[in-house]
């Protein structure tokens, strides 16, 4: 069997929710380009007009986020954040210097210690950890971003952390934030830079396999902070019942769809008439259930 692609080559990824097999050099083009159709696609970015600042944690995925940006000629730097953990970030720091390196990307690096005075542990006050974490990110990567002239801030937020997003604000009741997820945040003050997610479209699995094939270091080490997520385990058991559909894809592009079709249907207001057969309410001039009538009739006749 040779590789789906170019026909020339042997396979050495096999994708399951694609039903192809690729050689190394092929499966590497095939992510780039799922990548720039969902730049594309969600209008996240301008290559010409457009600074991108990468928020850049040394883990996989905006490592696979960063490397397939580069490699498109995006104009790209990156940002790391060093939220001294104890134990952890200073190790961090050292890995993601190294990585960079690599990739030949200018870095930049805000130590939450050394600029604000506080660790992330010193800041939390009785904020669970990782959400004061998340909200520090945030408005460093803000003002970094605003600060260095950069138009976008692009994270590594790939398919799979999303639907587990989805899951945890649906079942949780959070609408307000259902309503803003997704892969474009615009700004909503002149102070926000907007906000991209390019590897909306792939899995984590995607991203792991992408790094591997270009041979680029990962920080394995989880955070001593990480929590095991259970939704996680829902994704799993869809994927083993339905192993040829590519689950998160499917359900965040399903998702944007009925949340668009819901917000027009909502803003919508359908002029409300009385049928002309029966005298009920209804959106033409016959009701449906006047035309099923009908139909019926029809067929008997
Ligand atoms: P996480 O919240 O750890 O799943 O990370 C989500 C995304 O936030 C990553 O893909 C990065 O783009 C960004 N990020 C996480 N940690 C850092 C960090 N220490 N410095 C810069 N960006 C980060
Ligand atoms: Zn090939």
């Amino acid at each position: 069997m040779l590789c789906k692609f170019c026909k020339e080559k042997k396979p050495t990824v096999f994708l399951p929710g694609y039903r192809v097999s690729l050689c190394d050099e092929c499966y590497v083009n095939f992510y780039q380009r799922k990548v720039e159709r969902t730049i594309k696609k969600f209008k996240l970015a301008n290559k010409e007009q457009d600074r991108i600042l990468v928020a850049f944690s040394g883990q996989k995925d905006s490592l696979a986020l960063a490397a397939a940006l580069a490699r498109t000629d995006w104009q790209i730097e990156l940002l790391h954040i060093n939220l001294k953990i104890v134990n952890y970030s200073d190790r961090l720091e050292d890995f993601v210097r190294k990585q960079v390196e690599l990739l030949n990307l200018k870095l930049h690096i805000v130590d939450l210690k050394k600029e604000y005075g506080y660790s992330l542990t010193e800041l939390k006050g009785s904020r669970p950890i990782c959400s004061a974490c998340g909200l520090i990110k945030r408005y460093i990567m803000n003002k970094f971003a605003r600060e260095h002239n950069f138009t976008r801030i692009a994270t590594g937020h790939h398919a799979t952390d999303e639907l587990i997003t989805l899951l945890k604000n649906w079942i949780g009741g959070q609408t307000e934030y259902i309503i803003k997820q997704s892969p474009f945040l615009p700004s909503s003050h002149e102070k926000l830079v907007p906000k991209i997610k390019p590897l909306w479209n792939t899995t984590e699995e995607e991203n792991r396999l992408y790094v591997q094939k270009l041979e680029l270091p990962v920080f394995e080490e989880k955070c001593p902070n990480a929590k095991i997520v259970n939704y996680q385990r829902i994704i799993d058991t869809w994927k083993k019942l339905y192993p040829r559909l590519p689950i998160e894809q499917t359900l965040l592009n399903n998702f944007l769809k009925t949340k668009k079709s819901i917000i027009e249907k909502t803003e919508q207001h359908f002029p409300y008439n009385e049928c002309i057969k029966c005298g009920e309410i209804t959106s033409g001039t016959i009701c449906t259930f006047c035309k099923l009538i009908d139909n019926a009739r029809n067929k008997k006749q």
